[in-house]
């Protein structure tokens, strides 16, 4: 677009500057009188001349009267026979006076020039400009097998691994990687072999590329960083050459670490993929093969490749000698969370009293990039309150927003859509607080956010890894409690529990097919799923059971559903009073927070009931 525009405006100025050269050439000749020759030779035998310049073949006359003519001689003749020619007295031109002017100067060429030049000159620069542009883009084809490779200095941006809150084990297993990258003779010596390849696995967003540079930073070392994507190019054979680029890049840095981020994009298991076309993919990955092959014993290079897809990773790259070393990075527990929000309020101010732990407790499966992004979206939030710090309450709206999507306030309800959205949280709130198992209740809101109407947040008091069957029917009680509450409030059912019924639905199907929590079923999984490696997703569900054994699942899928849906309904119908309180109190604050929904229910004096 900025080429484009920049060679419209000078193609107008280029235009412009002929016209106006031009026009100043046409401007000057025309202003004196012209007079043919024999007009001229009678002027003369009349005595009215009183000079005459040649100039070329160009006359110019001064007459007796301080006027000024021109004409022009044939071009073949001098001027005094020309004249003669047109019968001049010779005696009347003896009284003119004759001057010859040099015909040289610049205003001649230039007027020689100029027109037979300038069409060439424009041409010529034309074909230079297109030149310019096809050998920009030649070039570029040219170095298309270069790696585009970023090599972060040593010095500059440095990260270590205090950067890096939690991922204990995985800084551990690097602290070899940076040990042997500092002194490689100690290992070298005792004839150990170093890895030369190490893998970090983890979610999106858990440090992966973090902590490679943390390493680089750690070990002082340069750090080249490619990702995987950057391989797959539209032209065959590009990947191959770039990983050679790379590769050679960097063993002229001698002692370094190379970075293959997201890994997948060439590494998938070669043959699989949809539509063919993977020729290109499966080239880079072999030549990332052979160059790994190529180390030689005492090579100080380190590859280390992250990925978040390690299911579908290659298994040659994967073998000895390769990338052997395997790590894995976990979402934060609840200690790692508050270090990394520590982290992340560097350089923010933030009020006093701010508790970070209140905000770790609230943010379970928050990967890091979560919540650096949280603090961030908390500083957003108090700077366009036009606040000097952030406060605590930004952080736990922050919070909310990252998981829900931004409060839709201005969403206007009527009163009885309220009501119900009302009942409905109400419902989930009541059933929650009543089971015995169930997590607390963090806040009810009927404000909507993202795309659901209303929300009740609850969040386990200690995260578990593990979860028990009656802690899923529990949930699966709590799912239910909205449709109830509907139910049995207004004799009916909006659509706001639709995504409810969903989720119990999955739920209580995986409870059968997928953790053996059916009775009758007994401990076995049915079902496979396999990812289509191109999309990556889970798409088709193979079927490795009976029809018969189909009717089954749906028959102990419906039976989980109902057992939990009599016990919420026996809640609710019992405790209709308290569901009547909440949704009022509900009603009239819209947002109720943990220790105000506690208070309220305090007063009621629940038992807590026990599910089996
Ligand atoms: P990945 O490569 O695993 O997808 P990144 O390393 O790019 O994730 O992490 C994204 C951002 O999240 C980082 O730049 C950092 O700000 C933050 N982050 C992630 N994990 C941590 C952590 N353990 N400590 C501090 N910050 C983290
Ligand atoms: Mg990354
Ligand atoms: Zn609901």
């Amino acid at each position: 677009m900025k080429t484009l525009s920049k060679n419209v405006f000078w193609a107008i100025t280029t235009l412009l500057l002929i016209a106006f050269i031009f026009s100043f050439f046409y401007a000057e000749q025309k202003q004196p009188v012209v007079l043919s020759i024999d007009q001229l030779v009678l002027k003369i035998n009349s005595g009215e001349i009183s000079k005459i310049i040649v100039n070329g073949n160009n006359l110019e006359i001064e007459l007796k009267n301080n006027d000024k003519a021109v004409s022009k001689k044939e071009t073949e003749a001098g001027l005094s026979e020309t004249l003669k020619n047109f019968g001049v007295n010779p005696e009347a031109l003896q009284k003119v006076n004759l001057a010859i002017k040099e015909e040289s100067g610049f205003r001649y060429w230039a007027s020689i020039l100029i027109p037979s030049l300038l069409p060439l000159l424009i041409i010529g620069v034309f074909l230079w400009l297109m030149f310019r542009q096809a050998k920009t883009g030649m070039s570029q084809a040219f170095t298309f097998g270069k790696a585009n490779i970023k090599l972060f200095s040593q010095f500059k941006d440095q990260i270590t691994f205090k950067d890096v809150a939690g991922l204990k084990e995985a800084k551990e297993e690097l602290l070899e990687v940076v040990d042997f990258l500092k002194n490689p003779k100690k290992y070298l010596e005792i004839g150990a072999k170093i890895p030369k390849g190490v893998l970090l696995f983890g979610a999106p967003g858990t440090g992966k590329t973090l902590l490679a540079r943390a390493v680089a930073g750690e070990a002082n070392v340069p750090f080249f960083h490619i990702s995987g994507s950057e391989f797959v190019e539209m032209f065959v054979g590009v990947g191959a050459s770039r990983v050679r680029d790379l590769f050679q890049t960097a063993k002229k840095a001698g002692r370094c670490i190379i970075f293959i981020d997201e890994i997948d994009a060439v590494g998938r298991e070669r043959g699989a993929g949809l539509g063919g076309g993977n020729d290109e993919r499966e080239q880079t990955l072999n030549q990332i093969l052979v160059e790994m092959d190529g180390f030689e014993r005492n090579d100080e290079r380190i590859i280390l490749a992250a990925t978040n897809r390690p299911d579908v990773l290659d298994s040659a790259l994967l073998r000895p000698g390769r990338f052997d070393r395997r790590i894995i990075l976990d979402l934060p527990d609840i200690n790692d969370r508050e270090e990394i929000l520590k982290i992340h309020s560097r350089g923010k101010i933030l009020s006093k009293d701010i508790n970070l732990r209140k905000a770790a407790e609230r943010t379970p499966g928050f990967s890091g990039a979560d919540l650096s992004n949280l603090m961030n979206e908390a500083a957003l939030w108090a700077a366009r309150k036009n606040r000097k710090e952030v406060v605590q309450q930004d952080i736990f709206d922050s919070i909310e927003k990252v998981l829900l999507g931004p409060e839709r306030r201005s969403r206007v309800l009527s009163a009885k859509e309220k009501e119900i959205i009302a009942y409905h949280e109400a419902g989930h709130a009541l059933v929650a607080a009543s089971l015995k198992n169930a997590d607390p209740i963090h806040k009810v809101s009927i404000v909507a956010r993202g795309r659901a109407g209303g929300y009740t947040l609850k969040l386990p008091i200690e995260e578990t890894y593990l979860r028990t069957k009656s802690q899923f029917m529990t949930d699966l009680s709590m799912m239910l409690g909205g449709y109830i509450a509907e139910k049995t409030t207004f004799g009916d059912i909006s659509t706001g529990a639709s995504n409810d019924l969903q989720n119990a639905s999955e739920l209580a199907r995986k409870l059968v097919t997928k953790f053996g929590m059916s009775e009758k079923l007994g401990p076995i999984t049915y079902g496979k799923t396999e990812e289509l490696v191109f999309l990556g997703r889970e798409i088709t569900a193979g079927k490795n059971y009976s029809e018969k054994i189909a009717g089954e699942i749906d028959k102990e899928v419906k039976a989980l559903i109902d057992k939990a849906f009599e016990t919420a309904k026996k809640i609710i119908i019992s405790r209709k009073h308290v569901l009547k309180n909440i949704a009022q109190e509900l009603i009239e604050k819209e947002t109720l927070e943990r220790e105000a929904f506690e208070n309220l229910i305090k007063g009621f004096k629940l038992k807590p009931i026990a599910i089996q």
